[in-house]
């Protein structure tokens, strides 16, 4: 289920100034249309790339930036400097503006007309300086922004605007959110707590938790009709066994899964909630933890994390914006149980139930089951395996003077043999650069155990996020190497405390 990303606008800005006169200023808007209109249709791009009238004065540089601060619709910015734009013109706009920024440091020719070329070409073409200019002034007021380089009509340049215009869109979707945790965070547990306070002032979007009871009500509301409905699209959507089907002798446990789901949308869908986080240890009038139901909610771009981990949920729902029309699912996971042979380390993720079936390699199976913990009736799930191929594992910690992103890159594996006595969904894979380095690295971070897990999302995507938010970014890939990697956690720790201070 694709979210729509064209509801979100970027606006293509190009620098300039008046001392050209309006024939070379005229030229150089019909240039920035025509590729502002090349990106809005490129399909790396998944966002509307809107073109805006050329800027020549303080006043315009001003007054747009307070029109993308107020236009809901407006996800950031893509500035470029086709002739040279005095940056001192930039400075009151730029110091207000509230919108993610991304530079883009490309040329409107693509090759210098060598036997031709005079003195018009080389002020019409003057992106070489003009952007340094632009680069200084943005480096000068400590602007996070993302700079791409690169010709605008090449696939390279595009994809990594279309990178950054995804990480834009999840910030956009994340102003004003609102998530939902039905109880506390589990009982004792250090890295699934945080700030919510802090968070809200950080990212935009807030949480607050109501007790269970409010949701059993919505729960029990639903009535047998919608249940049936319910259960005939599990029927023809997943591997059912007799047992569970009408008649069946456990198709009792079914009909509480699917009275759960159809309550727990419409709570949500009421609350206009974005995602959600439940626990076991308030179950409180529910007869099962819900598994099946977040499992399917995920799959409809809820954000979710189990044992209250609302930072965890609220990622995983930025990451599915990320993610949309793109190949490849995107999931709440956690790292759970290793296989630890000589030259082929691997890691086995799941969790108690609730793994997104957006990662499913195939069709999925609903099963109902015991389960250890919670003291309730068995719980109905979705089983499955998740493809061989790239994909990430990312986690938000708080540190208490900020919040960090810590990204592992590792690569999913077949499983090498079938676990058919293992009654969750499961993902394996091989950590980058190898399994003992990212792992020490993983912890040296002090990175969570639950995490959002995609085969669509990029490190590029999630990094460009992390500049949008401010936020410390670290990132466990094949370049790793943990000496580096200790030296930069210690770096950054010194850099964050500093940055308070900074003038901005
Ligand atoms: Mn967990």
């Amino acid at each position: 289920m694709n979210l729509n990303l064209k509801e979100h606008e970027v606006w293509f800005v190009t620098g300039s100034q008046h001392l050209y006169g309006s024939e070379t200023l005229k030229k150089v808007a019909e240039h920035s249309r025509e590729i502002a209109k090349a990106l809005n249709v490129a399909p790396a791009i998944p966002v509307q790339v809107v073109f805006k009238p050329v800027m020549v004065s303080p006043d315009a540089v001003t007054d747009l930036c307070q029109a993308a601060n107020n236009a809901n619709t407006c996800a950031g910015l893509i500035t470029w400097c086709h002739t040279f734009s005095p940056s001192k013109m930039w400075i009151n706009g730029l110091k207000q503006l509230r919108k993610p920024i991304c530079h883009l440091h490309t040329q409107y020719n693509r090759d210098l007309p060598w036997r031709t070329i005079d003195m018009d070409f080389m002020n019409m073409n003057q992106a070489a300086h003009g952007d340094r200019e632009h680069g200084f002034i943005m480096s000068r007021m400590r602007l996070s922004r993302k700079v791409i380089v690169g010709f605008w009509h090449e696939e390279a340049t595009q994809q990594k605007i279309g990178a950054w215009t995804r990480a834009a869109a999840a910030w956009a979707d994340w102003q004003g959110a609102k998530f939902v945790r039905f109880g506390d965070n589990m009982r004792e547990v250090a890295v699934t707590e945080g700030d919510k306070v802090a968070a809200q002032m950080r990212f935009g979007y807030s949480v607050n938790t109501h007790g269970v009871g409010d949701l059993v009500k919505v729960v029990n509301a639903v009535t047998e009709t919608d249940v049936d409905a319910l259960i005939k699209e599990y029927e023809a959507t997943y591997t059912v066994t007799a047992a569970l089907k009408r008649g069946g002798n456990r198709h009792k446990s079914i009909r509480e899964a699917a009275r759960i789901e159809i309550g727990l949308r419409a709570f949500l869908k009421g609350g206009h909630f974005k995602g959600f986080t439940t626990t076991f240890e308030d179950l409180h009038g529910l007869v099962q933890l819900p598994g099946l139901a977040p499992q399917r909610l995920m799959a409809e771009n809820y954000g979710f994390a189990g044992e209250g981990d609302w930072k965890t949920a609220a990622l995983v729902r930025a990451m599915k914006v990320m993610a949309s029309g793109l190949k490849g699912g995107t999931s709440f996971m956690e790292d759970y149980t290793y296989h630890l042979a000589p030259g082929n380390k691997v890691v086995l993720g799941a969790h108690m139930l609730e793994i997104c079936p957006s990662i499913a390699d195939g069709k999925a199976s609903l099963q109902v089951h015991p389960l250890g913990i919670g003291g309730k009736a068995d719980p109905a799930r979705l089983v499955f395996n998740t493809p061989a191929g790239p994909a990430l594992n990312a986690a938000l910690m708080d540190f208490g003077n900020r919040f960090r992103l810590l990204i592992n890159e590792v690569d999913c594996i077949t499983p090498p043999a079938d676990m058919p006595k293992l009654p969750v969904a499961r993902a394996v894979w091989k950590c980058r650069p190898n399994f003992a380095d990212a792992c020490a690295a993983w912890i040296y971070a002090g990175g969570a155990h639950h995490t959002g897990f995609s085969q669509a999302v990029t490190t590029e995507m999630l990094e460009d996020f992390g500049a949008m938010a401010g936020i410390e970014v670290v990132v466990v890939d094949a370049d790793t190497k943990l000496r580096q990697f200790k030296q930069e956690l210690l770096w950054n720790d010194c850099a964050h405390s500093l940055k308070s201070g900074w003038v901005s």
